[in-house]
């Protein structure tokens, strides 16, 4: 489950301008990769089924582009599967905290699920007309298609990277994503982390079906909220989106991930601060020294983004082009406990007598 920011941060909608430097491209090295891995598929004896490649849509944006099922952020917005939750909202601007969008395990399918704001006014009778057409704004804004979209853009952001594996059983293609980004061999603390670059993936995911829309319909206004830093760096030349240049494009890839890195840490960390230490309680699994240290194709695999028309790789941190996250001091001491306990787990189990083999006599008749 994800959380968003509470409302009242939502309405205030605060953003940061990040720097603008040039830097080398990025994605080109990455298209280089990918077009190695497209000769794979086309060249595997894998049989491929077609019929799979649409089972995709609900499993994984990124490998429903990579499959040529769909060909944009949007594209996938429109077409995926999702749930929606109806909540009431009766003007308590100040308490009530709306989580937005989800992405969790529902009826035993992990599910993105929407949240509509259904204005209630009925249950406050005595309220002014002017605190009841607040209240209605409110949910027109936020059930509007814009809004909607962002939030499932960030939603499918999740689930691409995370994606559910009963669903991934019955797909039988060879560069399906073969599981989460939380499964990689990585401490705890980068286990943290990566719950954190994973929400910030979210964001940005939000932010490029913005860039979609505003190249498709030319409108500026989608960078509302959150996102106007965007619509201000495009007003003021600092980015331009319809570049071809390689530099033009790295240059507004690195500010993208800069700018949203920037507004997390100073906003929002926090609120994810409880999700960051349930789940790496839950799902962390012990760190095998022994074995190399997944957590850059961890960050590979949440960095991957669709845009224009390929998938960019936009993990600026294996690279030193960007610093790492600056977790909250309780994600720190969580993770630095979760990993004193495990470094003592290993231990024990070394001068530990062998665990019971798992052979057992044959008792099988049938042989
Ligand atoms: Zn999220």
């Amino acid at each position: 489950m994800h959380k968003h920011n509470n409302l009242k941060k939502w309405l205030c909608g605060a953003a940061i301008v990040g720097g603008s430097c040039l830097y080398l491209s990025q994605h080109s090295e990455f298209l280089g990769k990918n077009n190695a891995k497209d000769e794979k598929v086309k060249t595997s004896n894998v049989p491929e089924c077609v019929e799979d490649t649409y089972k995709l849509i609900g499993y994984s944006m990124t490998d429903a582009f990579k499959y040529g099922v769909i060909n944009s952020i949007s594209d996938y917005v429109e077409r995926a599967p999702y749930k929606i939750d109806t909540v009431d909202f009766a003007g308590d601007f100040q308490n009530q905290v709306i989580e937005f969008g989800y992405y969790e395990e529902r009826d035993g399918q992990k599910t993105v699920v929407l949240t509509h704001i259904n204005p209630d006014t009925l249950s406050i009778p005595n309220a002014s007309p002017r605190l009841k057409k607040m209240i209605v704004d409110f949910a027109n804004y936020h059930n509007s298609k814009n809004e909607r979209e962002t939030i499932l853009a960030h939603e499918f952001g999740h689930q691409a990277t995370d994606p559910d594996k009963k669903i991934g059983a019955s797909i039988h293609l060879s560069e399906k994503t073969p599981h989460s980004v939380f499964e990689y061999n990585m401490t705890a603390e980068e286990f943290a982390l990566i719950c954190n670059h994973d929400e910030l993936r979210g964001r940005i995911n939000g932010l490029l079906y913005k860039r979609e829309q505003y190249k498709r319909y030319g409108t500026s206004s989608v960078f509302n909220g959150e996102y106007s830093f965007y619509g201000r760096a495009l007003r003021d030349g600092k980015i331009n989106p319809f570049s071809t240049d390689p530099k033009d494009i790295a240059n507004e890839q690195l500010f993208c991930v800069k700018a949203m890195r920037e507004q997390y840490e100073k906003e929002h960390i926090e609120h994810y601060e409880k999700y960051t230490i349930k789940r790496l309680n839950a799902e962390h699994i012990l760190f095998d020294s022994k074995k190399e240290d997944e957590y850059n194709k961890a960050l590979d695999q949440v960095y991957t983004f669709i845009w224009d028309g390929h998938l960019a790789n936009l993990n600026f941190y294996s690279t030193g082009q960007l610093p790492e996250l600056r977790l909250t001091d309780e994600e720190y001491a969580a993770a630095a406990t979760k990993d004193a306990r495990d470094s003592s787990t290993r231990n024990n189990e070394g001068q530990k007598p062998h665990a019971p083999s798992l052979y057992r006599p044959q008792t099988d008749n049938s042989r």
